[in-house]
């Protein structure tokens, strides 16, 4: 969702209350592409504080869907956000860049509040994600998750001689 910022830029010490809407429904980035499962609206304050600068404040939570890492079902995971920012309103988009303020979630007077929580959810992306503390994981060999029950895949013997008995032994199974 987009909000226009100049009535609050020309109104000095103006505090305003928001809870837009996201119409996110997937955060994508180099690692992929995880929907968003559920949103919360967010809760945003705008106030300007004098001098064409607004201070943005918000919070909110959205829960994506992201692959256990060793099993790869998904997960649906919860990350709060919380939003701080201030906006110098009397900056051109070029004086942005050249100041290497990345605020591309602003354009001229429009905040796209969209792009900023998208921003702020990939901060705080966990770096670890299991669908649970004991998750088996995966089979190596054939693939199979293992929290569903094992596959029957031998261990992976480390002695090649045992790896030769190994073979005759799952032959034999499969028999
Ligand atoms: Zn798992
Ligand atoms: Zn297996």
């Amino acid at each position: 969702m987009q909000i226009h910022l100049s009535d609050i830029t020309d109104s000095e010490g103006k505090h305003i209350q928001l809870q837009p809407e996201l119409e996110l429904d997937k955060i994508s980035f180099q690692m992929g592409d995880y929907p968003i499962l559920e949103k919360t609206p967010v809760e945003l304050e705008i106030t300007n504080t004098g001098n064409k600068v607004l201070e943005l404040k918000g919070i909110g939570s959205v829960t994506v869907g992201i692959p256990c890492d060793r099993c790869l079902e998904q997960v649906a995971v919860k990350i709060p956000y919380e939003i701080e920012q201030k906006l110098d309103m009397k900056k051109s988009d070029t004086e942005r860049v050249q100041d290497l303020d990345e605020n591309d979630y602003l354009t001229g007077m429009d905040l796209d509040v969209d792009r900023l929580v998208y921003l702020e959810v990939l901060m705080s992306w966990p770096l670890k994600v299991l669908c649970r503390e004991d998750c088996k994981g995966i089979c190596s060999r054939c693939g199979k998750n293992l929290n569903k029950g094992s596959c029957g895949c031998a261990e992976e013997p480390k002695d090649p001689r045992m790896a030769a008995i190994s073979d005759i032994f799952s032959k034999f199974k499969e028999v």
